[in-house]
């Protein structure tokens, strides 16, 4: 059994077939990458993952647990990280994380102990006072990782993380996928940039109108691309 089964999705919204039949298999601890064009549909199969959009067919099992029959369940396994901060600006770093644990139900010592850990982790600890409008965007990044992980995922789900980083900052965020999957976690990264995705993943799925076309490593991905039967945009 994988961790993640995704079994013939479809989406669409009026005439916009923004799913249209994509289907994998992940297991645990993979590092697993979506690379496509804007609009190819990376976005809506992840929300349907997250349980914050609904197929209109096909069925996604995490854990052999349908995310439709138990979505509190399956919310407690991932983290969702989404491509815009949606924060509080005039909140600063510390309060907005302990904002969200106590929205997550974490109380007393554990909500400090995770609160203390992820503010380690994303190395914001130094940062802890700075209101949340005054971060640069690599910091705004770690913040939203450090408030996917406080529920202590086994999944996280990333949309488009590494969007507007410079190559400071990438290094920085890459450094921490890595570590998050050195402790076991499984990942789910999107971008429509191959080179920022080859980087940080070890399996990528090259999703185009809502199908994948093509799944694989980086290279086998460029290799298709000489082949010319994909295109997917290269730097
Ligand atoms: P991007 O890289 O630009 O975020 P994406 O690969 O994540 O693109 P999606 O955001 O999933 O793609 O969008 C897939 C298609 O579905 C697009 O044509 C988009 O306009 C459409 N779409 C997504 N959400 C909605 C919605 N709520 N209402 C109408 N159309 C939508």
């Amino acid at each position: 059994m994988s961790l993640v089964e995704v079994d013939s999705i479809y989406r669409a919204f009026g005439n916009v077939q923004a799913v249209n039949g994509l289907s994998f298999s992940i297991d645990q601890g993979q590092i697993v990458g979506f690379i496509g064009a804007n609009g190819a549909g990376k976005t809506t199969t992840m929300r349907m993952m997250v349980t914050l959009e609904v197929p209109d067919s096909g069925a996604i099992r995490i854990c052999d647990m349908d995310v439709l029959d138990h979505p509190r369940e399956v919310r407690k396994l991932i983290g969702w990280m989404p491509d815009h901060f949606g924060g509080y600006p005039n909140m600063d770093v510390l309060e907005y994380l302990d904002f969200y644990a106590r929205a997550f139900g974490l109380k007393g010592k554990e909500r400090r102990r995770q609160l203390d850990d992820i503010l380690a982790f994303t190395d914001l600890d130094v940062l802890a006072e700075r209101p949340c409008d005054r971060l640069s965007k690599g910091q705004t990044q770690r913040l939203c990782l450090g408030r996917a992980l406080l529920s202590d995922p086994e999944i996280l789900v990333l949309d488009e993380p590494a969007a507007g980083l410079d190559p400071k900052a990438r290094i920085e965020f890459k450094n921490l996928v890595r570590l998050l999957a050195d402790r076991g976690k499984t990942l789910f990264i999107s971008s429509h940039i191959l080179s920022e995705l080859g980087e940080m993943c070890n399996h990528l799925l090259f999703i185009d109108q809502g199908r994948q076309v093509h799944q694989g490593t980086a290279d086998s991905l460029k290799y298709h691309k000489a082949e010319g039967g994909l295109t997917v945009r290269m730097r």
